[in-house]
């Protein structure tokens, strides 16, 4: 595997370096972001081949066949910018192409398929003792208290049951990667990764995304609260005492982050929010909302007008919301539908002179215009948590599917005896393995220097989420029609997986602006 790893190093560096100089050091990359999008996911598959030439050797066979696919990819997205990029033919050498070819012929894929679904779907990745109870006693949590409610959480659009939170709040769960000194667990970030796979294995929307706000928020505030916020929301948010949103999207300003025009004004003792925000999950049942707001007019000043707020409020369990407070500020919001990530409800919220005092502005009098970094480097833990929850809902699909292919019989024998079916399946195992290898290597990264740490944590979140998009949906296909029955899980896996790269920067900002630039740039 080594071979191939070199290869597609070599291939995406040539092409990087020379997107650099045609993007003059990514300062031109909107004048090329096709180019700089094929870029940036021909790195993405080369780092995360790397990443699986040191998978553990429990999960080699499976881990050989994803490289050697992303290889040929590696090469096919770059192939039609190649002239552009001035990198002539694109080739790997003799001994590559032969180590390709032997990775991935149809016996080695349908070999991993067959003992998929033999195992039922279940894919080990070994880890050390604390990791492995961390993962048993998740996954033991989830199932005996999560799955069973899934499906009726989605089909009827409830919210999480305070049940949920309440024993993730006694188990730990929110305080997985928080300092010990401010009332977390420090265990880190595989740790959280590992909690989070296993609850989104059992629903995306019911358990697996309940960490990622106040994950969000913390890492915000450690990057730059003041001491005296760090010690009071940080344990709280570790005990999962409050439940936290977070708030940057509105109506007319997604990924264009600089641009939101909700604004803080000052006040006696504090400040007034007032403007719209849109697609605020969980905006009903928190109690705080990390809110993005513009505190200085001036439009031409971007994101260096925008300052972070902890916003409170009271909770509330429906589709709809509306608070006044004794100084005749108000806030109202409404849950918009979706077909899938059912169970947080996102929200669309309406500000009008909703008082925050001074001391939750993140950072102080300092934080004044910082707002933009803080929400970024909360973004990039976020982005890393988002990989684990990709991870979780491929593995709940194959492991549905496994099953599914098992009972199943058409033409006389059930149809994970035929070839394709199990070539399909090895597919799936192996993309999974994947995901898994660049998510778990970014958790591990983001333990030590986190500003570094992001680009990958980024490749995670793009890579493990297209995963997700794609074996729920070959998931989906192997059931036949009952893949598009409500009743069956698939379905819900598949609406579920689409939001997955669309927040947290949506899949082609992603690619641009954050892998990209992180490529590009000096
Ligand atoms: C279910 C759900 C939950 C969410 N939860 C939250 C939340 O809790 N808090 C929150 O703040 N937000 C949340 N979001 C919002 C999410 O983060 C945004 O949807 C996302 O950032 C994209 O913004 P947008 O929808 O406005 O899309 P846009 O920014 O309008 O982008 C749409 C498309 O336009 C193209 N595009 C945009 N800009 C460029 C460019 N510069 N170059 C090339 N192409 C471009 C891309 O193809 C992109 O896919 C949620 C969204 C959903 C669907």
């Amino acid at each position: 595997m080594n071979v191939i790893a070199a290869a597609a190093r070599s291939l995406a560096d040539r092409a990087v370096d020379a997107a650099r100089s045609l993007t003059r050091n990514g300062e031109g990359i909107d004048e090329h972001q096709a180019v700089v999008e094929r870029v940036a996911y021909a790195a993405t598959e080369a780092r995360v081949i790397a990443e699986l030439a040191e998978a553990p050797p429990q999960v080699a066979a499976a881990a050989k066949i994803a490289a050697g696919e992303l290889a040929v990819s590696v090469r096919n997205r770059l192939e039609p910018i190649a002239p552009v990029l001035g990198l002539g033919e694109l080739r790997y050498d003799d001994a590559a192409r032969a180590a390709i070819a032997e990775l991935i012929t149809p016996a080695a894929v349908e070999a991993i398929g067959e003992a998929t679904i033999a195992a039922e779907g279940r894919m080990p990745w070994p880890l050390d003792e604390t990791l492995t109870e961390v993962r048993s006693n998740v996954r033991a949590f989830a199932d005996r208290e999560v799955m069973p409610h899934a499906e009726r959480i989605h089909h009827h659009d409830e919210l999480v049951p305070e049940r949920f939170i309440d024993e993730m709040a006694k188990l730990g769960y929110f305080g997985l990667s928080i300092p010990e000194k401010y009332g977390g667990h420090e265990l880190g970030n595989l740790a959280m990764i590992l909690t989070t796979e296993e609850l989104s294995r059992a629903s995306l929307a019911a358990a697996g995304s309940l960490i990622t706000r106040p994950e969000i928020l913390a890492k915000a505030l450690l990057a730059g609260g003041t001491e005296a916020q760090k010690q009071l929301w940080l344990p709280r948010l570790a005990a999962g005492e409050i439940m936290a949103a977070i708030s940057v999207t509105e109506p007319n300003v997604g990924s264009d982050v600089a641009s939101v025009s909700c604004r803080a004004e000052r006040t006696s003792g504090g400040w007034h929010i007032t403007g719209a925000k849109a697609w605020c999950t969980f905006a009903g049942r928190a109690d705080v909302i990390a809110l993005l707001a513009r505190t200085d007019p001036d439009m031409s000043k971007g994101a260096r007008g925008l300052t972070l707020f902890i916003v409170d409020k009271p909770r509330f369990d429906g589709h709809e919301l509306e608070a006044k407070q004794d100084g005749g500020g108000t806030l109202t919001g409404k849950a918009d539908r979706t077909p899938g990530y059912r169970g947080m409800h996102s929200f669309t919220l309406a500000f009008d002179r909703w008082f925050v005092p001074d001391a939750q502005l993140v950072g102080g009098e300092e934080g004044i215009g910082r707002g933009f970094a803080l929400q970024m480097a909360g973004f990039a833990a976020g982005r890393l948590q988002t990989g684990g929850r990709a991870c979780g809902v491929t593995q709940a699909a194959i492991e549905q599917t496994a099953r599914y292919v098992a009972e199943r019989r058409q033409f006389g024998r059930p149809i994970g005896d035929y070839g394709l079916t199990r070539y399909h399946l090895g597919r799936m195992a192996s993309r999974l393995i994947a995901a898994r290898a660049i998510t778990y290597a970014a958790a591990r990264a983001m333990d030590g220097d986190e500003r570094a740490a992001a680009p990958v944590a980024a490749m995670a979140k793009l890579f493990a989420c297209d995963v997700a998009v794609e074996v729920t949906q070959l998931g989906q296909l192997l059931h036949g029609g009952w893949g598009y029955a409500e009743e069956y899980p698939i379905s819900r896996y598949v609406a579920d997986a689409q939001v997955l790269p669309i927040f947290e920067g949506v899949k082609p900002v992603l690619a641009l602006k954050v892998i990209g630039r992180s490529l590009l740039g000096r």
